[in-house]
C-alpha cells in the first residue's frame, strides 16, 4: 500500500540539527580546542591556557582574558547561527577566525558545555548546556575574560565516542593545533595542561608573549614552537605577487624531516591543511631535497579576503584561492629565490 509507506518530511528540531553540525565541526576533541581558543583569539585574549584531560575526552577547559560575554547574551552565544563576528552582508570579508555561529551550540550538543564570562564593569555569569539542553543564566565568580568548560566529548554519540583514538594521540593532536595557533599568534602567550588524574597538570607547551615588529616576534615563537635549531637554521622570506604576500621562515635544505609535521602554513592569519600550499612547498624544494624528506616552514600568505575563500568546509582549514596559480607561483618563486640565494651564500663561505 503506497499510501502507508509515503516518506514524511519533517522539520529537525535544534537538538537533532545541532548533533548532525557538531559531526562536522567536531571530529575529536582537538577540533573543539580549535574552535574554543579560536574563539579566545577572536575576543582579544593576551593570554590564553588550555587544559585538558584524559586526551581531552573528559575534560577540554579554555581560560582567556579576552572582552568576555555579557551574561544577557549567554543563551544567545550557545544558539545556532548566531555570531557576534559578522552581520551577514558580506561572507568575503572576514577578518576573524570564527563567523558561522556554530561551535558553541555544537560542543553543547555533544558534549557538558559551561561558559562562565565577564564583561569589565558587571558580574561574572555562567550558562550550562548539556545534550542540547541549556539551563538558565546563574552569577559566577571570574575575575575576567571567559572560561569554556568541555566535559564528557561525544556522551551523547557514543558512535563517534568509538572512532576516538588513545587519549596520547588525541592529547597529541591537541598539542598540534594549540601549537599552530601560537605560530598564528606571536603576541598572545599560550599555556596548555595535561590534567589527567586531578591536580594542577602537568605543562605539555608554554609560549610566552612575544614583542618587537612580526618577524622578530614570529622568529622567537618559531625557537618556540619547531626549536631553536630550526630557527637557527631558516631563510626569512618575503615575496609578493599581485596582491598576494608571502612571508615568514623555510628551512635550509639540510634541516629536514622525515615527516611533514613541521609544516605551518596560514592563510590570512588562519592555519590550514591546504594540498595547494604544500604542493607548492614541496615543489619550491625540488631541486634541494630528495624524495622522502620534507621542507619545514612556517609560511604566511596574506592578501585582500575577497581573493581567496575560506568558507569551503565547517572546520575552516581548506581555503580556496581565486588565482590557485598565483598563489602556487609565489610560493615556488618566493622559496627557490631565498633557497638559490642561501646556497650562493654558502658556497662562496665555502670558497672564502
Ligand atoms: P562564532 O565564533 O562563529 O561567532 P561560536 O559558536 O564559536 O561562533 O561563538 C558564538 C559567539 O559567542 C561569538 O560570536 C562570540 O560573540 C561569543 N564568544 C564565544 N567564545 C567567546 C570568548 N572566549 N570570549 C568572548 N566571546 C565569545
Ligand atoms: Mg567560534
Amino acid at each position: 500500500n503506497i499510501s502507508e509507506n509515503r516518506p514524511v518530511i519533517r522539520q529537525l528540531d535544534d537538538g537533532a540539527i545541532n548533533r548532525i553540525a557538531a559531526g562536522e565541526v567536531v571530529e575529536r576533541p582537538a577540533s573543539a580546542v580549535k574552535e574554543l581558543v579560536e574563539n579566545a583569539i577572536d575576543a582579544g585574549a593576551r593570554r590564553i591556557t588550555v587544559d585538558y584531560a584524559d586526551g581531552g575526552k573528559t575534560l577540554i577547559r579554555v581560560t582567556d582574558d579576552g572582552c568576555g560575554i555579557a551574561a544577557a547574551d549567554l543563551p544567545l552565544a550557545l544558539s545556532r547561527h548566531a555570531t557576534s563576528k559578522i552581520d551577514g552582508s558580506d561572507l568575503l570579508d572576514i577578518h576573524t577566525f570564527g563567523f558561522r555561529g556554530e561551535a558553541l551550540p555544537s560542543l553543547g550538543a555533544v558534549g557538558r558545555l559551561t561558559i562562565t564570562s565577564r564583561v569589565p564593569g558587571a558580574q561574572a555569569a555562567e550558562i550550562t548546556v548539556a545534550g542540547g539542553q541549556a539551563g538558565g543564566v546563574k552569577p559566577a565568580a571570574l575575575n575576567a575574560g571567559t572560561t569554556v568548560t568541555l566535559r564528557d566529548l561525544f556522551y551523547a554519540t557514543p558512535a563517534r565516542l568509538k572512532f576516538l583514538r588513545t587519549d596520547r594521540a588525541e592529547a597529541q593532536a591537541i598539542g598540534d593545533v594549540v601549537k599552530r595557533l601560537a605560530m598564528a599568534e606571536p603576541f598572545v602567550s599560550f599555556v596548555l595542561r595535561d590534567t589527567s588524574g586531578g591536580g594542577d597538570g602537568r605543562e605539555v607547551f608554554r609560549a610566552p608573549a612575544q614583542t618587537g615588529d612580526l618577524f622578530d616576534a614570529l622568529h622567537g615563537r618559531l625557537a618556540t614552537v619547531l626549536g631553536r635549531e630550526f630557527a637557527d637554521n631558516s631563510l626569512a622570506i618575503d615575496a609578493e605577487r599581485e596582491g598576494l604576500h608571502l612571508t615568514g621562515y623555510a628551512a635550509l635544505p639540510t634541516y629536514s624531516r622525515g615527516s611533514a609535521v613541521a609544516q605551518y602554513l596560514f592563510v590570512n592569519g588562519r592555519p590550514v591543511r591546504d594540498k595547494l600550499l604544500t604542493g607548492a612547498l614541496r615543489g619550491a624544494y625540488f631541486d634541494f631535497l630528495s624524495r622522502d624528506r620534507h621542507p619545514a616552514a612556517a609560511l604566511f600568505v596574506d592578501c585582500d579576503p575577497r581573493l581567496v575563500d575560506v568558507n569551503v568546509h565547517p572546520a575552516k582549514s581548506e581555503v580556496r584561492f581565486r588565482d590557485p596559480g598565483l598563489a602556487r607561483g609565489l610560493i615556488v618563486s618566493g622559496l627557490r629565490h631565498a633557497l638559490a640565494n642561501a646556497g650562493h651564500r654558502a658556497s662562496t663561505t665555502v670558497a672564502d
